[in-house]
């Protein structure tokens, strides 16, 4: 927490003869690359890094925009590396040398909403009404597997969708999150909602469906969630765990969390004996820490769902049996337990009648952004200012 601090005294006080350049992560650009090409020490911000921080820099990304502060003489005060939405990494210069450590990224969130009539496609729709990608795909992605817009739907049916989004100083940043989705169509209207256990749901209390299979070790304990960012309290620094832990006893098989070709299977350090697996819609399942993999299980083989891929064990850097499973959408780790449901599972009971209560209150929403019309608010296009920039602002 130290250095938490440390970095508001730091933006204070070099803040007027500094310079805070944005930059794009460029294709390809690995983080050594970018240490090298900005003269940073190696030694000190990877090499002589723990593991785990080393494996953090690897979580860089094609496309995100990170910024460089640095004193009049040109000579780099302070780096921010934004690794997810949750959490980045801070290189600083203290004295003669650079320091590194992951930090939380700061964020609000607002809960937004819009309604629609359809001109097209829902897709055509919502691109058109909000000019968000993002919105679009969430939304034809949620029914894609229980409504059949191409033959259903009619001009001018009504759309609802009610969402999280994150912003960072006055900027959208991530993706939203889907509370609830409506469209009518044959006057029917059909649901989603997002339930207090961060499961969706139709207006059934039935789970949506989705592609891949809950465990891939059955009836294995989880031992460690996903997080973006979590703090370990002995060593007293962020951390990320980046996919799910199950503990099962060696040998205990793997199965595919889903169908597709498998694009890994050797060793990769930390990971131990590793398989990447890629699906469908840009989705890539990893199965790392195995003991060994199932006979025939190679690079360019084609795997079904449920098939067994390997046994659980406990090679690279891991404390116990265990799989560390991971689920990534075009390169970026997203959490399983999000997108991965099992079969159709419908609410009973205490759970179903709290679902019932969430709904009523959502029906209600949606119902007030129909008949009031909602409308998106319009972002407002990137402006060049982050916070460091915001602090000079503030101090004239
Ligand atoms: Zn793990």
């Amino acid at each position: 927490m130290i250095q938490f601090f440390l970095l508001f005294t730091l933006l204070t006080t070099t803040i007027f003869a500094s310079k805070v350049d944005r930059h794009r992560w460029e294709n390809g650009e690995s983080y050594l690359v970018f240490l090298e090409k900005n003269k940073l020490p190696t030694k000190a911000l990877y090499y002589n890094l723990d593991k785990d921080d080393q494996r953090l820099t690897e979580e860089m990304r094609a496309g995100i925009h990170y910024q460089i502060l640095r004193n009049k003489n040109g000579t780099i005060e302070q780096v921010l590396l934004p690794l997810n939405d949750e959490l980045q990494i801070h290189i600083y210069k203290e004295k003669e040398s650079y320091k590194f450590e992951p930090i939380p990224i700061i964020y609000t969130t607002k809960t937004e909403a819009f309604s629609a009539k359809i001109v097209s496609s829902p897709n055509y729709t919502i691109m058109k009404k909000t000019g968000s990608k993002k919105l679009a795909q969430i939304f034809t992605a949620s029914f894609r597997n229980s409504l059949n817009f191409k033959n259903d739907i009619r001009k001018d049916d009504p759309l609802v969708m009610i969402f999280e989004q994150k912003y960072r100083l006055g900027e959208v940043f991530s993706m939203p999150k889907l509370k609830v989705a409506m469209i009518e169509m044959r006057h029917k209207k059909h649901y989603i909602y997002l339930n207090d256990d961060e499961r969706y749901y139709d207006e059934k209390g039935h789970e949506v469906e989705g592609f891949l299979l809950a465990r891939p070790v059955r009836g294995a304990r989880i031992s460690s969630y996903f997080s973006k960012r979590r703090y370990h309290p002995v060593l007293h620094k962020w951390k990320a765990h980046l996919g799910i832990d199950y503990a099962a006893r060696r040998g205990t098989p793997i199965v595919a969390a889903g169908s597709g070709k498998i694009i890994y299977a050797s060793r990769m350090g930390t990971y131990g004996n590793l398989v990447k697996i890629r699906h469908s819609d840009g989705y890539e399942t990893r199965y790392a820490h195995m003991k060994s993999f199932r006979r025939g299980i190679r690079k360019g083989k084609y795997v079904k769902k449920g098939q067994v891929i390997g046994y659980v064990g406990t090679t690279g850097r891991s404390t116990g049996p265990h799989l560390h499973f991971e689920l990534r959408k075009r390169g970026r780790a997203i959490n399983p337990l999000r997108v991965v449901q099992v079969t159709t599972k419908k609410l009973k009971g205490k759970n179903y009648r709290a679902f019932v209560q969430l709904k009523k209150s959502y029906d209600k929403e949606i119902a007030s952004h129909l008949t009031h019309n909602a409308e998106y608010k319009k972002q407002t296009k990137f402006q060049n200012i982050c916070f460091l920039h915001r602090e000079t602002k503030d101090a004239k």
